[in-house]
This record gives structure tokens, sequence and C-alpha cells, in this order.
């Protein structure tokens, strides 16, 4: 509660007098030009991915990417991160001091050692002979009006062209020129105008070369001796160049320069670059010693450290992108975004606000900006202010509301319940009452003063009166207008005026007071209220904004939806002229312009999201304040605020396990196990925070899918056509891209491929082949081979049957041959002497049937062994078979007995040769081997068969026998004859 009231009298004028004049002291120190806002930029450093924080040079491309050149790195940027550009991109060198995008899309980058030139993200160098051809410094690189390429380096101009599929330089100047002037070897910078000519910093001086020749301009043309560093033609005509200590303007139709210096002790640094652009206003910006200076309405503003604009050595490159956004390049503390440049003005603390949290505004007659705060009262003495100052004749208050009433007094209350009033002539401030808890003041056009209070409605009937606050008359005892905190109160356009309490609305029209139950038992209380221009009033409750019009039945309340107020808590609300409706939340600005919404942060350039509880303050000239815990905003041009939000989506990079591939629309992909993952970029660099990329891949998923992060990834993606279908769409201002398509095709694996089914199938028919010829040639084989089975078998069986036909011979013969010498058996000797018995019988011829029998047999058996008997026995056969004719017949008669049948002999023509049998035995000893020689004799016993007499053969053994006999018994080893009385 107030208890100290404003003492009126003399002491009070002498105070007034003596802070006027410190205002006005104030106003003049203030540095001529200083602009006094409190800049919303951003930082964008190495936490961004900008590698190097001293930028030289930026462009901005035909697709949108802003292109930073440092001392370290060429960065390209899509509004969410950089990208470095280096060696893999062709572009060696790192220093990039010059950057310009010419009409062919080409993006040139000079650095400080070599010219490059870049298509489709690709670098390379332009030659010079074997020298490099590197860039002076920003302003090194224009484009003609014929589109060829000039550089500045080493103080020189070069000529770019294309040769042999690259691109070299040559001087632009011919030798006799460069002899001849020495400012051809002094160039500084370079612009090329739109009719061709070339404006240079020429030593020090301008100069321009055209058709007619090199003009060089000096002091008789306005220009002063200086450096000239940047020189630019603006919109307008005029020319405008920046030296190192001066700024000159040559306007249109003028042929004299004039010095337009920014004031005071601004260009005296020796900075290394500097930068001159025209923004989006046709305003000229200049990099200053401070910061910046903008030539704005015939006056210089300067923004420095006191904006809270940090360049570091200097703004060494400015950009204003298509967008209207400005770019500061800096010195050492990297690229600089100016948020909702030239649009939003911020004002707190570091302008001379006594705090930071701002309640009220009001222009007063006088045009001085008056500023509430928790902390006292100020203001901004001219329009063109610098800098806050305070006002005389207010304490320390919170002074939260302001009006003027119909006679130029100014009103002004404060939340611990202060009402002054102020003469709108002589300034002289007066408390005219202190009260409980002033909440908001409403001058009606009737000129009464209303008050809300924490305890009820006051009104002041006659503002000129010395009168104090009286309870609302009319009012019904008891209501809650009447004893209740006052929340908001305006008047329509049809004069009513409305009060708001926290449950109910109250309406006082035609002198009569009516009130509507506006909240529901389970509601919310109602906190937020303005007069609608169409009739009726907007309220605002919790994260709603309702209109509420009074009907045939009583107040008819219709909420106004928006996607955009969820989880919010409405604190005001204002309609302007326009009818655009304004809601401050506790989270930034909302405007429906009655047809959409919009959002509006910190990002975008509001100064603190945390908006105040407080009515918005549009001026006569329609630009609008807002207050917030952390300083004011000053919307400049709010008709902006609904300018068309270009917004396109592009697919940035794509990459197949890890590595970037380059993928154009309708383009084959072979197939492949691992990832592909896709980069989707938004180029727009406002409001980025609410970008969401919308995205499908059709052929794969039906939904579409929604996402802050714009990199898509789809792992194994089974062979197929596809179309990635995209767009991005922006939740501040509810617009969306159109959706763009990328096609694709994802080709199978070699054992899902086309061809390799073709090949499984002539495998197969092949295999099949080959099985029926298998098969085919295995029956025949089975054929072959069972004729052979057969034929064998035949052809065993014949064998079988003369092998057993032989073996049978053997067999025969085997049972007529003796075991053991191989000579004829007994049984066969009998037979074949019974047959020759036969024959000499029939035909009347003779044979001799010889018995032999070996000499003491028994006694070799014994002294040598039966084998070596077997031996000698053997060895008996093989002699008497060689001594005989090969038609006699040896045979083995028993033991070591043995019959010789000599045919056609007698005992006379056969004795020979019974006597050669004897010697074949006899006359050699037999060989035994280990155990030596051995002498061995044989006796004979001979029978001859008498034709006159024939006898059987068994008769002749017996002769031959009795032979034998007689042989051994007259000393063995002889022969014997049978007598033919042994006949009888
Ligand atoms: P000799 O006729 O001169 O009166 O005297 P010898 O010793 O030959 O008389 P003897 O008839 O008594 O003996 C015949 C012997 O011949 C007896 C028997 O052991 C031997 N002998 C018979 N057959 C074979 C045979 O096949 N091999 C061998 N090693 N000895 C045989
Ligand atoms: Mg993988
Ligand atoms: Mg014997």
């Amino acid at each position: 509660m107030q208890t100290c009231r404003w003492r009126h009298g003399s002491e009070m004028r002498i105070r007034l007098f003596i802070a006027a004049a410190l205002a006005a002291l104030l106003t003049w120190m203030t540095p001529a030009g200083v602009s006094a806002q409190q800049l919303p930029v951003e930082y964008l450093t190495q936490r961004d991915g900008l590698g190097n924080l001293s930028v030289n040079a930026l462009v901005q491309d035909a697709t949108g990417y802003l292109w930073v050149g440092t001392e370290n790195g060429l960065f390209r940027y899509n509004g969410a991160a950089f990208r470095r550009h280096g060696p893999a991109e062709g572009l060696a060198d790192t220093a990039v001091l010059a950057l310009m995008v010419d009409r062919r899309q080409r993006l040139w980058a000079g650095t400080r050692e070599q010219l490059y030139v870049g298509t489709q993200g690709r670098f390379q160098p332009v030659r010079f002979g074997d020298q490099g051809l590197w860039a002076d410094s920003s302003q090194s690189l224009v484009e003609g009006t014929d589109g060829g390429i000039i550089l500045l380096s080493g103080r020189e101009l070069f000529q770019v062209f294309e040769k042999e599929g690259g691109f070299a330089a040559r001087r632009f100047f011919s030798d006799p020129q460069r002899a001849a002037t020495r400012a051809l070897h002094e160039i500084e910078s370079l612009m090329a105008d739109a009719d061709g000519s070339l404006w240079m910093g020429c030593g020090k001086t301008l100069c321009v070369h055209d058709a007619r020749g090199l003009t060089m301009l000096g002091a008789g043309d306005g220009v002063p001796e200086d450096v000239w560093r940047n020189i630019r033609r603006t919109a307008d005509g005029t020319l405008w160049a920046r030296g190192r200590h001066h700024v000159i303007v040559l306007e249109p139709g003028s042929r004299r320069f004039i010095d337009r210096t920014p004031p005071g002790e601004l260009m005296r640094k020796a900075t290394i670059e500097t930068s001159l652009v025209e923004d989006a206003d046709h305003r000229v910006l200049v990099s200053v010693d401070q910061g910046l200076a903008r030539w704005r309405g015939g006056r210089w503003e300067v923004f420095g450290a006191d904006n809270g604009l940090k360049i570091g050595s200097g703004v060494t490159a400015m950009l204003v992108d298509r967008d209207h956004g400005l770019w500061l390049g800096t010195g050492g503390h990297g690229l600089v975004r100016w948020m909702g440049y030239d649009n939003w003005e911020n004002w707190g603390t570091g302008q001379g606000l006594p705090d930071d949290k701002v309640f009220a505004f009001l222009r007063d007659a006088a045009g001085r900006l008056r500023i509430g705060t928790r902390s006292g009262l100020v203001m901004m003495p001219t329009p063109q202010a610098t800098r806050a100052v305070p006002l005389p004749g207010y304490r320390a208050e919170q002074w939260n509301s302001m009006v003027i009433d119909t006679h130029g007094q100014l009103w002004t209350a404060s939340y611990v319940g202060s009402l002054m009033r102020e003469d709108g002539h002589s300034g002289a401030v007066t408390q005219v009452a202190s009260l409980p808890m002033i909440f908001n003041l409403l001058v009606d056009r009737e000129g009464r003063l209303w008050v809300s209070t924490a305890q009820g409605l006051y009104v002041i009937e006659d503002t000129r009166s010395a009168q104090a606050p009286q309870v609302a008359p009319g009012l019904p005892a008891g209501s809650d207008l009447a004893r209740e905190v006052t929340r908001r109160s305006c008047q329509g356009t049809d004069g009513s005026l409305w009060f708001l309490t926290a449950a109910r609305l109250w309406r006082l029209r035609d002198g009569q007071w009516t009130d509507y139950l506006a909240r529901q038992k389970n509601e919310s209380d109602l906190e937020v209220m303005t007069c609608a221009k169409g009739g009726g009033v907007w309220l605002g409750q919790g994260a709603s904004v309702w209109h509420a019009q009074v009907g045939a039945s009583g107040l008819v309340k219709r909420e106004q939806p928006s996607p955009l107020l969820r989880d919010r808590l409405v604190v005001a609300l204002h309609e302007d002229r326009h009818g655009w409706l304004w809601v401050s939340t506790d989270v930034g600005l909302l405007i429906w312009n009655r047809q959409q919404w919009r959002q509006f942060d910190d990002s975008d350039g509001l100064v603190w999201n945390d908006l105040n509880a407080r009515p918005l303050y549009e001026e006569d000239d329609g630009t609008i304040w807002l207050a917030s815990t952390n300083g004011a905003s000053h919307v400049i041009r709010p008709e902006r605020l609904f300018a068309p939000y270009p917004l396109s989506a592009i697919v940035e990079n794509v990459e197949r396990d890890g590595k970037p591939l380059h993928v154009r629309d309708g383009d084959e992909l072979p197939w492949s196990a691992g990832a592909l993952t896709m980069q989707m970029a938004s180029l727009s660099y406002e409001h980025r925070n609410a970008l969401r990329f919308r995205y499908r891949l059709a052929g794969l998923e039906q939904e579409w899918s929604t996402t802050a992060i714009p990199q898509l990834r789809y792992a194994a993606l089974p062979p197929g056509a596809y179309r990635l279908q995209y767009a991005v769409l922006n939740l501040d201002t509810q617009s969306e891209s159109e959706v763009r398509e990328l096609r694709f095709t994802i080709l199978p694996p070699w054992w899902l491929s086309r061809w390799f089914f073709l090949l499984c199938g002539l495998l197969a028919v092949l295999a099949l082949l080959l099985l029926y010829r298998y098969r085919v040639r295995g029956l025949h084989a089975r054929n072959a081979h069972m004729e052979t089975v057969v034929r064998d078998r035949t052809r065993a069986l014949e064998t079988r049957t003369r092998e057993l036909e032989l073996s049978q011979e053997a067999l025969r013969e085997r049972a007529l041959r003796d075991g053991l010498t191989k000579a004829w058996n007994r049984v066969a000797m009998l037979e074949m002497l019974e047959q020759a018995a036969l024959k000499s019988r029939r035909d009347g011829g003779t044979f001799l049937l010889c018995l032999l029998d070996l000499d003491h047999f028994k006694r070799i058996n014994d002294t040598y062994g039966h084998l070596a008997g077997d031996a000698v026995l053997r060895d008996l056969v093989r002699r008497l078979s060689e001594s005989v004719r090969p038609y006699d017949l040896v045979g083995r008669y028993g033991g070591e007995e043995f019959l010789v049948l000599l045919p056609d002999l007698g005992r006379t023509n056969g004795a020979a040769r019974v006597e050669a049998m004897r010697m074949a035995v006899a006359a050699t000893p037999f060989d035994l081997g280990e155990q030596g020689l051995l002498a061995v004799t044989a006796s004979f016993g001979v029978a001859e068969f008498d034709p006159a007499h024939p006898a059987a053969g068994l008769e002749l053994v017996r002769r031959a026998d009795l032979a034998l006999y007689r042989a051994k018994e007259l000393g063995r080893n002889r022969v014997e004859y049978a007598a033919a009385e042994e006949a009888d």
C-alpha cells in the first residue's frame, strides 16, 4: 500500500527542472547515431560446426545454401549444420578470402593461394601459367556484364576464360596499359557496374574503367585520399564507397561524391576486412570500428557492443539472404544471424531501462515514448533516441498503466496504487490518488477516466477537476465489480464499456450496467480481455481464446481455436488496426491474421518468450510494442510478420553404408544389405525450430512420418521401385512446402535378378537335357552291359565248357599217366600193349616189350632218401624217352619197374636200341644235386611178339619178367631176351 503521498509545490518544480535538464543533457551526450536497441543476434560457432570463427566472405547460392569462407576452411550452411568443403571436394587451400556466385550458378572461391570454381559441390583451380592466382580480399571477384569473371590478385586484374575444359586466366589490362598507368598495379577493390564499366579502388583514390579508358578521380570529384575497400551501387542508383576512414556516395545524376562518413570516431581502426551491403529496405550497412553503421532516414545508426554485438576484429562480411535475413561474418566470433532483421527492435536495461521487466508504453503528444517498468518510468526523448532516460516526477514504482485523456493530460498508474496526472504542456506531475493496487486505466470517449483496482472499479468523471476517483456509480451494491479485482477494461467500437472480473463480464451501455457470467464453475478465472473491433470482446482463459458477444439470450461465447495455443497460457490480447489478433503467451507471441496463425519467439527476434500480462501497445504508425520480463520488443513492420514464408525441402545427401551416393531422380541402385540414409534439409533460415519434415517411402510404407531430425534410414531395402515423398512444414507459420519426390529403384541382388533367373532356367533346362541324355546313355550302357554280360557269360560258359573239356582230357590223360614220372601208367601201358598185340596179330607185324628194373634201388632210398629216389625215377624216364623213338611207348609198371614198347622191332633189329636204353641209364651218373652224383644201373627183360605165335599182352609181360629175373640173376645191368620156349 502507498503510504507516502507526493508533495506539491516549488520543490517539486525545481526537481522537475533539474530532471528535464538532465534528460536533455543525456540525450545530447549520447554519441550521435548510436542505436541502442538490443540486437536479437545468434552466434553460429564451432558448436554448430563452423570450424573457424574468422569469417572472410559470405554468399548464398541458388539452392539457398549459405557459403562461409573463413581463415581455415570453406563451409556450407543449411540452417541446421555447417559442412566443410575441402580437399575431398577439390579445394586444397584453407584461407578463403572471396566468394561469388555467378549468373550460371557457379561458385567462385578465391583463397590466399588459388582461385577455384565450383560446380555441384566440386572445385577446380583456375590456371595462370605456373603461378597461383590468389584473391586479395573479399572484394576481389566480380562478374562483368558480359558474364566474364574478373579477379583482383596481387593488386592487378585478371580475366578468367575457359580453356580445354577447364579455366585459365590472363591479365585484364594489356602490357602497354599496365606500363603506362601505375594505378593499374595498385588496385584495392573492384565493382562491375551495370553499364559495363569497372569501378576500382586505385592506389589512394577511385578510378573507373570503361570503353573510353581509365578515369582517375580525385579531390575535385569529392573523393578524399583513402584506400577504397568496398564499392557498391545500390538499387536507387547511388554509388557507395567505403575507404579505410571514409564513406562517400555519388548520388544518381550527380558528378561529385559527397562525404557520408559516420560521425564520431567510428572509422579509425586499421581493419583488415571491411564490408558494405544494401538491405532489403535499401538501407546501406557498412562495417565500422564498433560494429555496424546503417544509413537510415538520412542518419547513421550504429550497432555495437552496447547492443550486444560481438564482432572481434570487425564485421568482415555481410550478406542479405533471399528472405531478407541479415548475416554478419565476424573476425573471431563466427557467423552472426540477425534474427528478425529489420522488424524487431529490442530494448532492455542495456539501453537505459531501469528494469528488464516492462509493463506499459505510451507515446505522448511530444513524440516521446514512455516506458513503464518494474523499477520506474523512462522515455525515449525522440523517435531516433538511442537510450531511454528517466522521466522526472515519477518514483521508482511499478508503472503499469498509462493513458492520455481527452484534454491531453497524461495519467500514469502503478501497482502500488499511485495515480499520477501529468500536464501535457508544462510536464508538471501530480499525484491524484493512492488507491488499492491499480491494474488498468481507461479513458472513454466521454472523457471519463476509469481506474480498475484490486478493490473495485473507480472513475473520475471530469479529469480536469482535482476530483479524486469515486467508486463507479450505478453498480449494484455488493457486485463483484464494486469490490473485487477488475482485471481488464476497454471500450468497444459501439461505445460499450467492458470490465472484466474473475468470473463476470460487465457492460456499461447507455448508462446501463449489465453483467454476464463468463466463466463456468469448473473453468479457470478470466484473466485477459480486449475489445473486438467487430463488436463484443476477446477473452483469454488458460490456453484458449474466446470471442464473446451479447446475443438475445445473453452472452454467447465462441472459442477461437488455434493449433498453436496448446499448453500455453494466454496473458494478453490485442486486436490491431488490420483486425489481426495478437496473443501474448508465456512462451512467445501468436498472431492470427484471420486466415492463419503464426508463432514468434526469441529465435525470430522477439526479445524474450515470457511475455507480460500487460496490454500490447499499438502506436499511431501501426508499430507494436510488447512487454516481457526481459525487456521490450518493438515490431516495426507488423505487416511483414505474415509475409509469405517460402519453404522447400531438399534431399541434401544420400549415403549407402556410410559412403556418399549420388542419387538422381529415377536412378537405379544396386541392392545392398547395408543401410540407405537420406539427409533432408530446408534452406530457410527463419523459424528454424519449428521445422518438421514429413516423408514417406512409397513402395515400402503407407503412412507419412513427421520428424524434426531430417535423417532417414532404411536398412536392407528389398528390391523394387520406390518414391521418397518429402515435404517440410513449419509449425510456427503453419505453412508447408510442396511434396517432392525422389524416385529410385533398388535392383535385385544377382541371385534375384532376372538374368540370374534366366540363367537358372537355362541351367535347369540344360540339367534336364543332360539328365535325359544320361538316362538314355545309361539305358544304352545297360543294354550294352547286358549284352556284354550275356556275351561274357556265354564266353565264360564256352570257356568253362572248353576248360571242362580240357580238364576232362587232362583228367583222362592224368588218369593214364603216372603222377611221379609222367610216363604212361600201368593201366594205359597194358591197354596199349593189348592194342599193339591186336594190331600185330592183325597185320602180321612184330614188336619188342621191355620190362626194366633199377638195380639196388632200395639202397638208394635208404642212403639218400626217398626224394632222391623219386628224382632218380623221374630222370630215368627222361633218359629212356630220349633214347627211344618218338612213337615208342615208355610206361611205369610199378615201383621202380618200367615197361617200354618198341613197335615194329624184333630181337634182331631192336637189340641195339635196347642196349642204347641200358647205356642211357648206366653210362652217365644221376645228378642228386647237393648229394652229388650217383651211378645207377638197370636190368632189362625183353619179350618179342611173334606173329606166328601171337600172345596176349599180359603173356608178353610175364615172359619179359622172367627174362628180367634172369638178368638180375646173371649179375644185373644187362639185357635178357625171353626164349621162345618161354612163350610156351
Ligand atoms: P634188385 O632188384 O636189384 O634185386 O634189388 P632191389 O633193391 O631193387 O630189390 P627190391 O625189389 O627188393 O626193392 C625194390 C625197392 O624199390 C623197394 C621199394 O622201396 C623201392 N621202391 C618201389 N617203388 C618205389 C618208388 O616209387 N620210389 C622209391 N624211391 N622207391 C621205390
Ligand atoms: Mg550395414
Ligand atoms: Mg630192383
